[in-house]
């Protein structure tokens, strides 16, 4: 029998935290107990459909049932630049400074490949969306972990990185609104992350997934490239995913600095052919006519986050109120590890949450509850959390 050896890039993947949730969950379902699971980062509502109807009727034109081009149609770009026009005042040239994406995450995991060489040093902001490290290591980079800290309010301390090590980073990986953390970024922040870049001659990956989920009007999330200098050092990630309801249709786009997006451009156009048209004229309609309905989403989502930060609360359960993304990031009960908490909780009420420890080192002493069931079942899980 032939032996196949998997590649040495994959049997060192760190060892896959929620296979031990899966399987317990697996376990406290086959005992008939009522599963209620804010683990998963996806949202709950269906897609608008107005933009369902767009990809039906844009699905039934023979021209969109071939290759798309591998950068996207000029049009979705051409929506992309005027939606960050209009939504943070950046301009964008839609043929230089934007592309198109299969969904951000097949994004962030090629653009390493594109720029970081065998031993080159990546840092990343932690506890993080797991691509960034892993994506990392798969292009040979040498990834090092900046934690994010409570009462640095989730902001990594730029300070704390020696100079010498910002000379020797290539790409610096941040993720505000932040997943897992829900911490959004300062226009001062953004500003000395810039500064650095320019100094040290540091790439900068701004993952920017959760900008429209956020919960008032006059603490709008802001893009990176809105920071002075921005364009010259960073790369911003973005979706359709979270804004609209679309996590399955895989439409996302990756805009900033012109040598960053060509890049990423040149490895796409290796490995693969773009998003199907259909989509992307679904994207643009969503792109142009969406956010009436992210408003009616926004204000779902605050209500859900309010019934779950008022009742961790009155447990004594500490987190802080978020003013963005689909998360609240939980202090674990005194005298549990995320893991040991998280496992208790699911055996004993059927309630599945995300450890914090799954995001990196720096999450453990965590747990996570995603916002993505309807406020009765919110009602009903935190119920059975605070009978612990
Ligand atoms: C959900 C999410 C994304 C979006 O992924 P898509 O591939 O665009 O669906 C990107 N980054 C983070 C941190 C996320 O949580």
């Amino acid at each position: 029998m032939p032996e196949f050896k998997l590649a040495d890039r994959i049997a060192s993947l760190p060892p896959y935290l929620f296979a031990e949730i899966d399987r317990l969950k697996s376990e406290v379902a086959a005992q008939g107990v009522d599963i209620i699971s804010l683990g998963i980062g996806d949202p709950d509502l269906p897609t608008p459909q107005f933009i369902i109807d767009a990809l039906y009727e844009a699905a039934k034109r023979p021209e969109n049932h071939q290759y798309p081009s591998y950068v996207g149609m000029l049009t979705f770009r051409e929506a992309v630049a005027k939606w960050y026009k209009q939504r943070f005042n950046v301009d964008l040239d839609p043929k230089k400074e934007v592309v198109s994406l299969i969904g951000s995450k097949e994004g962030i995991a090629h653009f390493p490949l594109a720029f970081v060489n065998p031993g080159d040093l990546v840092l990343v902001a932690s506890p993080n969306y797991p691509v960034y490290p892993v994506a990392s290591s798969f292009a040979g980079g040498e990834v090092k972990m900046i934690p994010l800290l409570d009462e640095n309010d989730f902001l990594p301390d730029l300070d704390a990185v020696d100079a010498a090590t910002w000379d020797k980073t290539k790409v610096f990986f941040i993720n505000y609104p932040n997943n897992p953390t829900a911490a959004t970024a300062t226009p001062e922040f953004f500003a000395k992350v810039v500064e650095i870049a320019h100094k040290h001659n540091v790439i900068i990956v701004q993952d920017a997934a959760y900008t429209e989920v956020y919960y008032d009007e006059n603490k709008k999330p802001i893009s990176i490239l809105e920071t002075p200098g921005a364009k010259e050092v960073a790369i911003e990630f973005h979706s359709l995913s979270k804004t609209y309801n679309m996590t399955g249709w895989r439409c996302g786009m990756a805009v900033g600095n012109a040598t960053l997006v060509a890049g990423l451009g040149k490895v796409k156009e290796n490995v693969d052919s773009g998003i199907f048209q259909a989509v992307q004229e679904a994207g643009i309609v969503a792109l142009q006519h969406g956010e009436p309905y992210v408003k009616e989403f926004r204000a779902i989502y605050k209500e859900r986050r309010d019934v779950v930060v008022e009742a961790l609360r009155k447990i004594n359960i500490s987190c802080r109120v978020p003013d963005a993304s689909i998360f609240v990031w939980a202090r674990t009960p005194e005298g549990y590890t995320s893991s040991e908490f998280v496992s208790k909780l699911l055996k004993e009420t059927g309630v599945v949450v995300t450890p914090g420890n799954g995001f990196g080192d720096s999450g453990e002493g965590y747990f996570r509850i995603s916002l993505t069931v309807d406020t009765e079942r919110l009602k009903e899980a935190v119920s059975r959390i605070s009978q612990l």
